[in-house]
């Protein structure tokens, strides 16, 4: 029997050898994690990264929210400046501005739609078409292609789709995202944008945000330029009417004071024209009236303004032309409409279709268009007294000696 010492000494060796156990289990633990803290240092790491990854993401949307921000703003400016012009020019300069306001890069290219010929064409950046003028078929490049298909086109896209195009240098391999400008699906152009200098992502949507912009700009600039073209525009003939005429003749008698030129006015109408219409309906005086018209434009230099005054009475204006220019010019014209083929003439009196005119200058004869006009309508007057099929210069001589007066308005 070990006795009561015995159990004492027992316990308490049992005790001090627990004690050590832990200690040194402790200690093992302490210099040696076991495979569940090795998993618990992974997650931290990994949390670490994505923490990392959603600074740079925040950053992202901080940098794409400005941006927005600061194009939100300019929103009601740009648009008021859009619609305060009718200017194909501004317009352009606008919306190249605004592109240049939400992406840093060097290159932005607006190119037009021409539905005439199914072609776009590029504009310079100062907003007139370039003198070599870059076309662009429907489906060609990525300018072409984000016009044929009106959605947004990336380089890399392209090129994925294109393979056979990688590495050719084709006119717009400098673009890397094209978007078009389209009104409820009317092809109206694209902007072309080239290497975008640290994008932040959702570049493509605030480009898509101002070709919608330029959409209704150049849409307004179409509708716009269509009406004024009508209220200036003869619809028989397609000549300048009396609108243009005045409007034009302002620009004329600017330039002719500051050039020292002359400006001078052919007024001429068509003889026995009542007997025409007789003799061969109104329809058939409706095309002579047009041939007539595309014979003065075949006749008529691109700086002289062809108008059709009234009925069957024509102005043509000739800035930096003097009485004997025109009065060459105008008989040059009479002859070429005496001689003619126009259909009906045999039946007329002369048995040809002629005209009579009458020739005055500004500054020299008249010191206003409207003065202008009113002499040149007293020589074409002496020019039917005198038989007609004929032109005459206004010579104030004649004209006190015959005592015509006659209402240019009539
Ligand atoms: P004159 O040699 O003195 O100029 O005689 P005229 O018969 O040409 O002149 P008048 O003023 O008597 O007649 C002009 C005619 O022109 C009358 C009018 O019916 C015709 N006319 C005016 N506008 C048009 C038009 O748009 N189409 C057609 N077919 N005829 C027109
Ligand atoms: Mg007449
Ligand atoms: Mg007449």
């Amino acid at each position: 029997m070990l006795g009561e010492y015995g159990i004492i000494g027992v316990t308490i060796i049992f005790c001090i050898g627990t004690v050590v156990f832990l200690l040194v289990r402790s200690s093992q633990r302490a210099a040696k994690p076991d495979a569940q803290d090795t998993a618990c240092l992974k997650e931290i790491i990994a949390r670490d990264r994505q923490i990392q990854k959603m600074e740079i993401k925040m950053n992202q949307v901080a940098g794409l929210n400005s941006r927005y921000l600061s194009f939100m703003l300019k929103v009601p400016t740009i648009v008021q400046r859009l619609n305060s012009t009718s200017r194909l020019h501004t317009i352009i300069l606008a919306i190249t501005e605004m592109v240049k306001d939400v992406v840093v890069t060097k290159t932005v290219e607006l190119y037009l739609y021409d539905a005439a010929d199914n072609q776009l064409k590029k504009l310079s950046a100062d907003g007139v078409f370039n003198q070599e003028q870059v076309i662009v078929t429907l489906g060609e490049g990525i300018i072409g292609s984000a016009a044929k298909h009106r959605f947004v086109m990336m380089r890399e896209h392209f090129n994925k789709m294109n393979p056979h195009m990688n590495g050719h240098q084709n006119p717009d391999s400098q673009i890397w995202m094209a978007v078009p400008i389209t009104f409820k699906e009317r092809l109206l152009g694209v902007v072309g944008v080239g290497e975008i200098d640290n994008p932040v992502g959702n570049e493509s949507d605030l480009l898509k945000m101002i070709a919608d912009i330029a959409a209704v700009a150049l849409m307004n600039q179409a509708i716009l330029s269509e009406a004024q073209l009508k209220a200036n525009t003869d619809p028989l003939t397609g000549l300048n009417n009396r609108n243009y005429l005045y409007r034009m003749a302002q620009h004329y008698i600017e330039q002719s004071v500051q050039e020292e030129t002359a400006l001078s006015i052919f007024l001429f109408d068509i003889d026995n024209f009542k007997d025409y219409n007789d003799t061969n309906g109104h329809s058939a005086g409706d095309q002579l009236l047009i041939e007539l018209s595309q014979l003065m434009r075949g006749s008529t230099r691109r700086e002289s303004t062809i108008v059709r005054y009234g009925g069957e009475e024509f102005i043509i204006m000739l800035p930096r032309i003097d009485k004997e220019g025109a009065f060459i010019y105008a008989e040059r014209l009479r002859e070429k409409i005496a001689n003619h083929p126009f259909r009906h003439r045999e039946k007329q009196p002369m048995r040809f279709v002629s005209v009579s005119g009458g020739i005055a200058s500004f500054p020299d004869d008249g010191d206003s268009i409207h003065k202008v006009i009113e002499l040149a309508d007293m020589a074409l007057y002496q020019a039917k007294r005198a038989g007609k099929n004929l032109v005459l210069p206004y010579n104030p001589r004649l004209s006190q000696n015959t005592g015509a007066e006659k209402n240019p308005e009539q």
